[in-house]
């Protein structure tokens, strides 16, 4: 089922795997109908993750790149929608002529010649050794059905210690505390009926999954014991794979594949388990005010402030209730992207409070654009300047030229990476150290080209560019106040947090000293 924790399992393992000096990569699959999420309203699904090659992901295709240190591309992320579309147009071409095209074998065959093709492309320059494939969805769903009937062939077509099945099961606690192993048992069996037999199970659970558990969840489920993997709720997501490596999934996952058993080199462990000497609140303000809409922001803080051995606590502000009395508080403010008009005012709100009381500011993508219309507003006086997104009067934020006459909604923006060319002297220079940055993107519309003389006569600075578009802004004088029309988040990596949100969880940290201290 959903929210289980598959996808930070998977990355899990795979890390676990990478740390014995493995080449890794994954593919998830997602069995909804949509291409791809680009067109998926995030409160439902979560992040709209985008990925180098400007493919609009699922988010695990984030956790994978994040815990795997890896960039990914559009065929890491499979979808019913793409399975059919390839289907669709071959038997268009003629590829099938004569025969009738049917989900088995033709759909799975596509299936399968989509898995392979993504496991051997090359990620970090390197051809991967081992393929994580996620398959999302819940058993018995008629959507993952083909996919779940691919993976039943593939383990007949590969020699079997080529290809291992991971189960991951709900273990849940029942109101006497015990581990109860009836939804594990019931799912193993709803596998069974596809003709599917995993070869561990990873048993989710808010508690430990203790001998007994187990060696229950091994009977009924025909796996050994040493296969059936206890992964509790942890505080925090990085420490799953050091969850995994006590239960020796490694060894016991390298010997199930034939692989060679390695000690694992604990680096990276020692970069996600940091102590923290201090705290740092950080409000993020948006109209969904849900964790899930910003993972990859909410990891972006964290990363940064492991580096800077400060925790940073986020406060999610609901743009549409905003008081100046809770903003007060915070040692930073960090407006996201964003689409349409609905709590534009309340953002609004934030940057000129950041800007005017010299709290810490980074704005991302709808950030930086509001951040243009705040200063446009009050420190030009342009009293009606917008974004031609989100209402009538000068448009300061105008569609992108290149958007005007793009009818469909569906991979349109201006998506994925674009070098970025830094000013010297800027903030954002001393943060990259660099003058020339790639950054990944998805927008479509821009600082008005017409207007950016007269914004940077009266103070802002637009401190980088693509060319003749605006990528950032920043103001002098201020703590720190910066913005960009990419999205850092995308980036950030626990061993390389992004520069930006380094500078700011900085900025930050010095608020809050500043405070402790009574100033
Ligand atoms: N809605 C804005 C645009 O389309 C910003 C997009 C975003 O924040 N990702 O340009």
């Amino acid at each position: 089922m959903s929210g289980l924790g598959k996808g930070i399992t998977t990355a899990s393992i795979g890390r676990i795997l990478k740390n014995r000096g493995y080449e890794i990569t994954a593919v998830k699959i997602d069995p909804y109908l949509n291409i791809d999420a680009g067109t998926m309203n995030p409160a439902q699904h979560g992040e709209v993750f985008v990925l180098s090659d400007g493919s609009e992901v699922d988010l695990d295709l984030g956790n994978y790149e994040r815990f795997l240190d890896i960039n990914l591309n559009a065929s890491h992320n499979l979808t019913t929608g793409k399975v059919y579309r390839n289907v669709i147009e071959k038997e268009r071409r003629g590829d099938y002529l004569g025969s009738t095209v049917q989900i088995i074998p033709h759909v799975t065959d596509e299936i399968k010649g989509c898995i392979k093709k993504a496991a051997i492309q090359k990620v970090n320059n390197i051809v991967p050794e081992i393929c994580l494939v996620e398959v999302g969805g819940t058993v018995g769903d008629i959507e993952s059905m083909p996919f779940l009937e691919a993976v039943r062939q593939m383990r007949g077509e590969l020699p079997s210690q080529d290809m291992v099945l991971i189960h991951v099961t709900l273990v849940p606690v029942d109101t006497m505390g015990e581990l109860k192993t009836k939804p594990t048992q019931h799912s193993v069996k709803a596998l069974r009926e596809v003709g599917i037999q995993p070869d561990f199970i990873v048993a989710r659970s808010t508690r430990t999954t203790d001998k007994n558990t187990k060696k229950k969840i091994s009977a009924f489920c025909d796996v050994p014991p040493e296969a059936v993997i206890s992964a509790a709720t942890v505080p925090d997501i990085y420490e799953v794979p050091v969850e995994l490596e006590r239960e020796g999934l490694a060894d016991v996952l390298c010997g199930r594949l034939h692989l060679e058993k390695r000690e694992p080199d604990t680096g990276w462990y020692r970069t996600v388990m940091k102590n923290y000497t201090g705290s740092t609140t950080i409000a993020i303000v948006s109209k969904y005010g849900i964790e899930d809409v910003y993972i990859s922001i909410k990891e972006a803080l964290k990363h940064a402030g492991r580096a800077l051995s400060t925790q940073v606590e986020i406060i999610w502000m609901d743009a549409e209730r905003l008081d100046n009395a809770s903003l007060a508080q915070v040692d930073g403010i960090l407006v996201p992207g964003g689409f349409g008009s609905r709590g534009v005012e309340g953002k609004l709100q934030a940057v000129e409070f950041a800007r005017t009381q010299g709290i810490p500011y980074l704005g991302l993508c709808f950030g930086f654009q509001l951040a243009v219309v705040e200063y446009a507003r009050n420190v030009l006086g342009w009293k009606d300047a917008t974004s031609e997104e989100i209402g009538k009067g000068k448009f300061v934020i105008a569609i992108l030229p290149e958007q005007q006459n793009v009818s469909g909604l569906g991979g349109t923006m201006r998506l994925g990476n674009y070098p970025v060319d830094i000013a010297g002297d800027t903030l954002i220079h001393r943060l990259y150290g660099k003058k020339e940055i790639v950054e990944r993107h998805r927008h479509r519309y821009e600082v008005n080209p017409e207007y950016i003389p007269e914004l940077e006569k009266s103070g802002l600075i637009f401190s980088s560019r693509n060319r003749n578009r605006m990528e950032s802004c920043e103001i002098k004088g201020h703590p720190f106040y910066l913005a960009t029309q990419f999205h850092p988040e995308f980036t950030s990596r626990p061993a390389h947090p992004s520069p930006p949100f380094l500078g700011f969880v900085r900025a930050a940290r010095e608020r809050k000293a500043m405070r402790d201290r009574g100033g």
